[in-house]
Parts: C-alpha cells; structure tokens; sequence
C-alpha cells in the first residue's frame, strides 16, 4: 500500500504533467486535499509531506479538525460543502476561505459573523454548471449578480467559482461543461482583477479540469484513500 506522501507526490506529478500538456505556465494549479472523514493523523502525515491547503465538506467535523490542528498555523482551511445559515458563524469563525457560496444570505451572514482580527474571508461562488437537481449551486445566469451582491460586503473577498461537473459524463459532454465554466469565470473576472480562482477537477477528471483552466483542483480518494 502507498503512504499518503507517495499518494501526494504522484497528485502533484499529475498536476505538473497536466499544466505542461496544456501548455499552462508552471504552478498555475493549487491543490486543495479534502480530508473529510479523514482523521487528525492522516492530515498531519499530509502536512508533513508539504501540504497547506486542505477542504473540509462537513461544518462540525470541520472545526474540530482546524481546532485540532491550530499550531499547524500555516494551513489554509477551505469549506467546501453545503452550509446551513444556522451554521455560518462556525464558518466565519474557523475558515479562511468558503468554496461553497449558493445565497447571498448566507454570504451576509458570514460576513456579519466574521471576526475583524481574521481579516477577509475569501470566497467563491458554486455554480451548478450541468444544472443537475441533485446539486447545489447557483445557475449559471445567477452568478454575475450574486458575485456584485458579496461584492458589497465588508469582511468577503470574492475569489472566483467552485464546480462540480457531472460525474461520469462522457468526454464530450465533460469537456462542454468544462469550456462553458471557463468561458463564466472569463466573463465574470472582467474587471475584477481579485477574481482569480476556478476551482474544479478531482481525483476523476483532475486533467480534464487543468485542460479547461481550472486554478485549484479538490482532491480526495487520490491522497487519502476511498471513504467509507
Ligand atoms: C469529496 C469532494 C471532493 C474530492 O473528491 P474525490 O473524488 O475524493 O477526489 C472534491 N470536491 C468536493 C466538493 C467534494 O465534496
């Protein structure tokens, strides 16, 4: 079995090969783990091996690992997953960015809750880009006003967008709903010069997603193993 240090290298190789296959420049792509449902341990194995930028899907268990881990004070907590407006404050509290915008209520009450000494919370707008039912998200319409209503709030710094794109679609499909999201983030980030993240690719279509400009890729399974 590979350790997660070799599982992270080999991530990190694919990313290389990935941006050079797309003629992008060096270090255009970040990779976020997502440790959900991972433990503590599996974390501190990761950041031993270099990494800083982890994505947590569930609120509580997200904040008892940041808790946990609070001397590592270089790592950068990403939430990712869907967040309840009875939960924002834990959000703004112990995240240093939130993917996973959908509502601009949610966006005002981060906002409201979080605490000056931490400075911007950044974030990023989800966009439902197949316009799956399943999914959360806004359409793909609602984005550039969603993106002018965070604008006006204090404490948010807006980032980019966050998708994830059918699993399983076959290549042409994928490769449409990819160019259609690069295409929205061009279009949105006109005259925005902070809006300089697309987050989108995992363990599955990681080089699909680094194809079609994605600047930060999630990934899971490939570092950390399947989760039960
Ligand atoms: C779980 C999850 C990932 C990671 O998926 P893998 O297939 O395990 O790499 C990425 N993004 C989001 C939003 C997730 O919920």
């Amino acid at each position: 079995m590979q350790t997660i240090a070799e599982r992270l290298n080999s991530t990190r190789e694919g990313i290389v090969q990935a941006t050079a296959l797309a003629h992008r420049p060096p270090n255009s792509v970040k990779l976020l783990a997502v440790s959900k449902t991972k433990p503590v341990s599996q974390i501190n194995l990761a950041y031993e091996a270099g990494q800083r930028l982890f994505g947590e899907n569930y609120i509580q268990e997200g904040v008892e690992k940041v808790q946990a881990l609070q001397h590592l004070d270089d790592i950068e907590w990403h939430m990712i997953g869907p967040i309840q407006s009875n939960k924002t404050k834990l959000v703004a509290e112990h995240f240093n960015w939130v993917q996973s915008i959908d509502r601009e209520k949610i966006a005002r009450r981060l906002s409201e809750q979080r605490p000056q000494e931490l400075g911007p919370l950044y974030v990023c707008i989800q966009v439902n880009i197949d316009s799956e039912v399943s999914k959360s998200g806004v359409t793909p319409d609602d984005v550039a006003s969603l993106a002018t209503a965070i604008e006006q709030l204090p404490n948010l710094k807006l980032r980019g967008l966050m998708a994830i794109p059918k699993a399983n679609a076959r290549e042409e499909e994928q490769h449409n709903s990819l160019c259609k999201l690069q295409e929205l983030f061009d279009s949105v980030g006109t005259s925005r010069p902070e809006f300089d993240t697309l987050s989108v690719g995992m363990s599955g279509d990681m080089q699909a997603a680094i194809a079609n400009g994605s600047t930060m890729v999630r990934v899971g399974t490939a570092i950390f193993g399947a989760r039960t």
